[in-house]
């Protein structure tokens, strides 16, 4: 497409709507801040508790005259049967109450839909996070776009549109069965129960089926990767979807000073100064980082400590970020203490609820990830040069897991972790990866010998092709003038 208007889109103003857990909200945010800097104005609608959470993020943008407004609307939590507060996935108390959240957020559709209408200037476009199947009909109401934000990159969009054309996942005869999912780049097998849950949850069906209808009645899907790392699998998104596929990240990359980094989602629940003094002290690529994203309760005790003494029993010093939830009984919690924290030798820095990841991640000290492979996380690590140990759980990530390990070559994977977990299911206290699983990996990933240095290569020039895609005239640079093109067009009537 040709850019044929000014370069900045002064005139646009585009709506922006979360789904409401850290891993697409911490992505979106980024999307705002990359629009503004093309010039458009954007409103980002949330809630009170969640802009509690970024509130030192809204008030830098603020003040620095940066046209995002973010907009908290009231979540109607207790309506919904849920505890008062309980308005981000992340702090859903049991997957029984699931629903209850769906609920809810459902009713944001009529304030919100008020709101705009008596917004200036006017909506040019709504981006929308996935669940949210009304936004494309409230998008018709006002005559605009709309996208959806999934928070997966292409080739897992793909692999998705694939399954849901071809249904080769139902014909598989048992949820252990590798099947090869059709019409791919290269080949790949999985099995049922390493798919995303919309491929394997019938109690949902039905919010499947909403949320199919309405990425079908979208315009197409704004996503976070760059064109480089997944060479042609946007292309052929937009072939097998007939849908615009916008490639625009990596987004973390718009956080450049320490504040956007040491604050990036929530409160640090270390002292940042802290964590970089102790990184400082430590050799370039010496530090392992572990964390497994956003979501509370993955792992029991017991897996919890195979992991912990898995990473004692490696040479290498590392941060573990353990989430609140995963915090026991006090014989667990008296073990985490004086294991993690009490140590006085320095090789373990102990972070129990919000890590500053991205700012971990970007410290030259860090030399290896090991990662759930959710989307953000895999990004992130690949924008910093990191390679990573995988350690698929849920929705997407054995997908993400094939294209870091087959594709990618840059990490290593963790035991024998083949069965995706239940989204907020009870996690058994039973054990996926053993302590010498932990060791082997990390092994393998830090002191890998040549095939080492060959992966830390890779890494290392995936890292240079993010950062030039985002840079003027990089490839996630000109998609996002595109879009904005696209939108500047839809408004004067010109894209057809
Ligand atoms: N994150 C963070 N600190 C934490 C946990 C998560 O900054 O302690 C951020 C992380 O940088 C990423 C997002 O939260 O941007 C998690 O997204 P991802 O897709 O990796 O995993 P999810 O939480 O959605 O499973």
């Amino acid at each position: 497409m040709e850019i044929t208007n000014s370069p900045n889109h002064h005139n646009l103003h585009f709506i922006l709507i979360p789904w409401l857990a850290p891993g697409h909200m911490i992505p979106m945010i980024d999307i705002s801040r990359v629009l503004a800097s093309h010039g458009a104005a954007v409103t980002l609608f949330t809630t009170p508790v969640n802009a509690a959470r970024i509130k030192p993020t809204i008030d830098r943008l603020s003040a620095d005259n940066i046209p995002i407004k973010f907009v908290p609307l009231r979540f109607p939590a207790v309506e919904a049967g849920l505890p008062a507060g309980c308005e981000n996935m992340d702090s859903i108390p049991n997957r029984a109450l699931l629903s209850n959240f769906l609920n809810a957020a459902k009713l944001l559709r009529g304030p919100m839909a008020q709101y705009l209408r008596d917004i200036a200037p006017r909506p040019s476009c709504i981006i929308s996070g996935t669940v949210h199947s009304w936004a494309p009909e409230l998008a018709r109401e006002f005559g605009v776009p709309c996208f959806f934000f999934q928070g997966f990159c292409s080739f897992s969009l793909l692999c998705c549109h694939n399954l849901y054309t071809s249904k080769v996942h139902d014909a598989a005869s048992s949820p252990t069965e590798p099947f090869v999912i059709p019409d791919l780049p290269f080949e790949f097998k999985i099995a049922r129960k390493q798919l995303p849950a919309q491929f394997q949850l019938s109690q949902f069906s039905y919010l499947v089926e909403e949320q199919r209808k309405a990425e079908l009645a979208a315009d197409g899907v704004v996503v976070n990767s760059f064109e480089e790392l997944e060479p042609g699998c946007a292309e052929l998104l937009r072939i097998a979807s007939g849908k615009l596929v916008w490639s625009v990240g990596p987004v973390s990359l718009c956080n450049t000073s320490k504040s956007d980094l040491e604050e990036r989602g929530d409160k640090a629940s270390v002292d940042t100064n802290e964590c970089i003094t102790w990184l400082d002290s430590k050799k370039p690529r010496s530090v392992i980082y572990v964390s497994f994203g956003s979501t509370t309760d993955v792992f029991q005790p017991k897996q919890l400590t195979e992991l912990g003494l898995g990473l004692l029993a490696c040479k290498w010093s590392f941060i573990w970020v353990v989430k609140d939830g995963e915090l026991f009984s006090p014989d667990f919690e008296g073990w985490l203490h004086e294991n993690f924290e009490a140590r006085a030798d320095g090789k373990c820095l102990l972070i129990r609820g919000w890590g500053p990841q991205v700012m971990i991640l970007s410290h030259r000290a860090v030399g290896g990830f090991l990662t759930h492979c959710g989307w953000n996380s895999t990004l992130e690590s690949v924008a910093a040069g990191v390679p990573m140990v995988t350690w698929p759980l849920f929705a997407e990530q054995f997908m993400n897991q094939k294209l870091i390990l087959d594709i990618l070559r840059i990490g290593v994977r963790v035991g024998d972790v083949d069965t995706a977990v239940e989204w907020l299911g009870l996690a058994n206290d039973s054990v996926a990866v053993w302590r010498e699983d932990v060791t082997k990996a990390l092994e393998s990933l830090m002191d890998g010998g040549e095939e080492g240095e060959e992966r830390r290569k890779r890494a290392e020039e995936l890292r240079k092709k993010a950062k030039t895609a985002i840079e003027k005239g990089g490839s996630s640079y000109l998609k996002m003038k595109h879009l904005m093109q696209f939108v500047d067009n839809y408004k004067a009537g010109t894209n057809a």
